[in-house]
């Protein structure tokens, strides 16, 4: 017997309805190119993402048409998030960090129709403009003058006539796209649902996970071209409260003004920002004087992206930025488990506590976690390693159209997401690296990522990055590719010592080279692929073989 509730679906276009009557006068500030602020109200942007959805509909936008953006985070961006889907058509973010190459590939492989772009990165535009079928671009000014050719976002919203009414899109309707950054691979397209979306928002707001109500100030750090700003725009707007985008200022120092100036208390970043945030933080302490920032006493924030060393949350802590951890991928919207404690564990040493909080976390409400290895499921021991896999409302079901990519889905409809990890009987999951990055000497395993979580906790080190070498007596062996702090030395042999306080023998890396920096990814997560690169020519001379 089906039950007797309205069929309401779960799409954007409610959100923004809300809008008007429940939460107008609240603020959204954006960090412009020049460095000034720009504040409007939820009701600026309610109506000027409801023009943005009317005049694409005059356009000709179809249910379904993909709208591109290239964009940095700010609120023409945030009006593309909500006014596309809510046309019908899907808002597809660009990574203005690809190559131009690879941003070819992609507007052509999702069919992109128009383009919304920052006149800033209007070079980066040009780079690949020839290569790809637009029928439109709109750019977006900021108050500055455009080159006469070009056609702007303004006027594309001044040609919205103010009668609109939104059409009903179903909540399994497609409303935004975002492409993996290919770390391991090409670039998929993963296609979200205006349902997807909304779950995802909603759990992600849990007290058990980022307790989010409008009382928050969330600042959109983590950019929104890749994986939906970690979802946290579709939460501040769900809930109405104020929310603050950085632009195209990532630098610390501009970060942490907006954290001081607008009393932000939740943002979301990978590691490596959040490092330097602490950096910025650690020297501003040695200033004489009144403090340069203040942080909000709620404040908290989201880190994922890559495991987040032990003693980056700890001293974090210690200047009250208290980081959660979450993991995730562009295939679950992106956030699927988050390490918040149980009530029991609050009575647990301070030791402990970290322990906890430093492993991935547990799947939240809906999303389904289980380690599989050789011989099937593996127990939730904290020990059993196996390849992590997920399902559930906000997981992908396929690739948009990737013939061929069926096989990352299980017959029995689960995601695998090549990570290897163990399930403690908390229900913690814990990814010790992803499949490619596992070290195995010997015909044991050693994790990279715990090698480079224990180095950065060395004080002479930034930033650690391990891979596996081809090794002719072991299979292969980790090197340790390290970067040093500013003024600070270490010798090979201080950080192997440093290592053996935690690691066994064997598990220490053979080699330990010291760059000026390393290479990330386009989402500024390290990237082993071109370590690996780096050292495909390496030779064990006597001394570094074991
Ligand atoms: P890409 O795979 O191209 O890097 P994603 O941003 O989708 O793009 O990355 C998802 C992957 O990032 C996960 O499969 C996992 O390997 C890694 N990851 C995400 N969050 C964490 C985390 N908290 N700890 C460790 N690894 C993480």
């Amino acid at each position: 017997m089906k039950g007797s509730m309205m069929d309401y679906p779960l799409t954007l276009q409610a959100i923004l309805e809300r809008i008007p009557k429940t939460y107008p006068d609240v603020e959204i500030v954006s960090r412009l190119p020049d460095g000034g602020l720009h504040r409007y109200s939820y009701l600026d942007f309610y109506r000027r993402a409801k023009a943005l959805a009317e005049a694409l509909h005059r356009a000709g936008l179809q249910p379904g048409d993909r709208v591109a953006t290239l964009c940095w985070n700010h609120s023409a961006h945030l009006e593309a998030y909500f006014g596309v889907p809510s046309a019908g058509g899907v808002v597809h973010t660009l990574n203005l960090r690809l190559h131009p190459q690879e941003l070819a590939f992609i507007v052509n492989h999702a069919q992109d129709r128009f383009l919304i772009v920052d006149d800033v990165l209007l070079p980066l535009f040009e780079q690949f403009k020839d290569k790809v079928k637009l029928e439109r671009v709109f750019v977006v000014a900021q108050g500055r003058q455009l080159p006469p050719a070009m056609e702007s976002y303004e006027e594309l919203l001044s040609s919205a006539k103010g009668n609109y009414e939104f059409p009903r899109s179903e909540e399994n309707d497609a409303a935004a796209m975002c492409f993996t950054s290919g770390t391991t691979g090409n670039s998929k397209g993963v296609l979200y649902s205006h349902r997807a979306l909304i779950l995802h928002a909603l759990a992600f707001s849990l007290p058990d996970a980022f307790c989010v109500s409008q009382h928050d100030v969330a600042m959109a750090l983590a950019p929104m071209f890749h994986a939906n700003a970690h979802g946290l725009p579709h939460v501040a707007i769900m809930l109405g409260c104020k929310l603050v985008m950085p632009g195209r200022q990532l630098d610390a120092p501009s970060i942490l003004d907006l954290f001081s100036s607008e009393q932000v208390t939740l943002a979301t970043a990978v590691p490596t920002v959040w490092a330097g945030i602490l950096e910025a933080l650690e020297k501003a302490a040695l200033e004489k004087g009144p403090a340069r920032w203040t942080i909000a006493p709620k404040f908290r924030g989201f880190v994922g992206g890559t495991a987040v060393p032990e003693a980056l949350v700890r001293k974090l802590d210690a200047r009250g930025l208290p980081l959660i951890q979450v993991w995730g991928m562009t295939e679950t919207t992106p956030v699927a488990v988050c390490s918040t404690l149980k009530s029991h564990m609050l009575e647990w040493s301070e030791d402990e506590r970290y322990r906890v909080r430093v492993r991935q976390g547990r799947a939240l409400p809906f999303m389904e976690v289980r380690v599989v290895h050789d011989h099937g499921e593996a127990p939730w021991d904290g020990t059993t390693l196996g390849e992590l896999h997920v399902r559930g409302p906000w997981a992908a079901a396929s690739y948009f159209n990737a013939p061929g990519t069926e096989d990352r889905w299980t017959a029995d409809g689960w995601l695998r997401t090549g990570d290897i990890a163990t399930i403690d009987a908390e229900g913690y999951v814990q990814i010790a690296d992803r499949a490619k990055d596992l070290i195995k000497s010997g015909g044991e395993w050693i994790s990279s990522v715990d090698l480079e979580n224990a180095l950065v906790a060395h004080p002479a080190v930034r930033e650690a990055g391990v891979i596996a070498v081809p090794h002719p007596k072991w299979d292969e062996r980790p090197v340790a590719a390290v970067v040093l702090r500013a003024d600070a030395t270490a010798t090979p042999d201080e950080l192997r010592e440093f290592l053996a306080l935690r690691f066994a023998r064997w598990q220490l890396p053979d080699a330990f080279v010291f760059l000026g920096e390393l290479p990330h990814t386009s989402t500024g997560k390290l990237s082993k692929l071109e370590l690996r690169k780096r050292f495909a020519n390496w030779q064990w001379n006597k001394a570094d073989a074991i």
